[in-house]
């Protein structure tokens, strides 16, 4: 595909004309640029944009709550006594699992504290945490209180992956080789599906299998993997994960969060885990009485009767990932959009002194970001695409990142985005001119 890609707006029409997802950019909200005319929205890894359905759906648990009040946990078109079981079949297409093995709930970072409780169980000499060096700082803050939790002091319990020298990514045989190397000593890995900063997509699988090798429990941060990449994380023995849905899963801002637990820990309600009613054995949930009992998987974890409005929105999301055709339908999208938005990069012409794509270039190892270490007046290109109508995010001290989204963005919208870089090389080389 690449080798066939062509730098002109007329080509990238014909890549938007032959899109079976073309369809989709219209099912949202696209915010304008500055001259009022559609923006290029290219920070779906940050904020997705809002679904038009989102209204309508929240709506609708407006007017049940108008029309029912107490009773709308009953009545309704969507009952909130069992309103998280409404996102369970699609929640686990979503990420290859098993409806059992899902349930969505919560904040991310809670959950990532839930899960930690109960598959971080250090005891003697097994205590160590591998994650990666310059993780999202949540999930640093949420590592470090959860060692100190267990009376161990970070530096030492905290073990982080890091790049080789004059690298910027990870290679899966070095986070095998460090696994194997803690061995005993490790007891959890836990790592995002894909690095919020460089968006390297990790071999979750390969890392899986290293982690059980040597008997520690295996976790993923999906925040950006989660609608981005292709899952099966029943399949790669996951043991557990939590993503945010406001990301890939346009769910709106601090919506709701997902929660895996693999199937063999459906029914252990010998794990410790931090309870509360809504995990509770549903048959006697009302008796209310003393001794809790774990509903079976994932569902097992939640702790409060669930947030209606957020899971309106998130499953209004969620229809649409299915009516596009699932995540391989996103997928067979994503690759020749991110494709095509590296080529017209690199068409840009700036040199590997000024700008370099450290994201990888092999598409099995990102989802749907680029991100553009600038060596060079950084946050200058990153006003200057702003001004452009082109809305990407800026990470300290030198990063831009871009994603393009299969569901909202278009080929043209990666093709203005390389024009207005070309337009920036312009700039630079006139200033070195002069
Ligand atoms: C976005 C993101 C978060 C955000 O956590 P919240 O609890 O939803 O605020 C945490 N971790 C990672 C890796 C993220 O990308």
């Amino acid at each position: 595909m690449t080798a066939a890609f062509q730098n002109t707006r007329d080509f990238a029409r014909q890549l938007d004309a032959k899109d079976p997802l073309r369809a989709f950019r219209d099912r949202f909200h696209l915010p304008a640029g500055p001259d009022g005319q559609p923006g290029v929205y290219c920070c779906g890894n940050s904020l997705g944009l809002m679904p038009k359905a989102a209204r309508a759906a929240v709506e609708a648990e407006f007017q049940s709550w108008e029309e029912h009040a107490v009773e709308g946990h009953f009545h309704g078109v969507a009952p909130w006594m069992h309103y998280h079981e409404l996102l369970t079949d699609a929640t686990a297409r979503l990420v290859g699992a098993k409806p059992v093995e899902v349930v969505v709930m919560n904040s991310l970072t809670v959950n990532l504290h839930l899960l930690l409780i109960s598959f971080y169980r250090p005891a003697g000499r097994r205590y160590k945490v591998l994650m990666e060096g310059g993780a999202f700082p949540s999930d640093q803050y949420a590592l470090e209180s959860q060692v100190k939790l267990h009376g161990y002091a970070p530096d030492d319990a905290i073990v982080e992956l890091v790049p080789r020298l004059g690298e910027h990514t990870l290679r899966t045989a070095d986070i095998e080789a460090k696994i194997q190397e803690l061995g005993e000593e490790l007891a959890v890995v836990i790592l995002g599906g894909v690095n919020y900063y460089t968006g390297q997509a990790f071999d979750m699988p390969a890392i899986t299998r290293a982690g059980h090798a040597v008997g520690a429990t295996v976790g993923f941060d999906l925040a950006h993997a989660a609608g981005n990449l292709l899952l099966h994380l029943h399949d790669w023995d996951v043991d557990f994960a939590c993503w945010c849905s406001y990301k890939y899963l346009n769910s709106g801002p601090g919506g709701t969060s997902g929660v895996f637990v693999h199937e063999r820990f459906a029914n252990s309600p010998e794990l410790p885990r931090l309870a509360g009613w809504w995990g509770h054995d549903p048959s006697d949930r009302f008796q209310m009485k003393k001794g809790f009992r774990p509903m079976a998987g994932a569902a097992g974890w939640q702790l409060s009767n669930a947030q209606i409005f957020p899971m309106a929105i998130h499953r209004a999301a969620l229809a649409l990932v299915d009516e596009a055709g699932g995540m391989e339908a996103l997928r067979r999208k994503s690759e020749p959009l991110t494709g095509y938005l590296e080529f017209v990069l690199r068409e840009a012409g700036l040199p590997a002194e000024v700008l370099e794509i450290i994201t990888p270039t092999d598409p099995t190892q990102r989802g749907c970001q680029l991100s553009l270490l600038v060596h060079r007046q950084g946050r200058a290109l990153f006003d200057f695409l702003a001004e452009r109508g082109i809305m990407a995010d800026w990470r300290e001290p030198n990063v831009i990142r871009l994603a393009p989204v299969p569901l909202y963005n278009s080929f043209e919208d990666v093709w203005r985005i390389g024009q207005a870089v070309a337009q920036w090389a312009e700039v630079l080389t006139l200033a070195s001119a002069n």
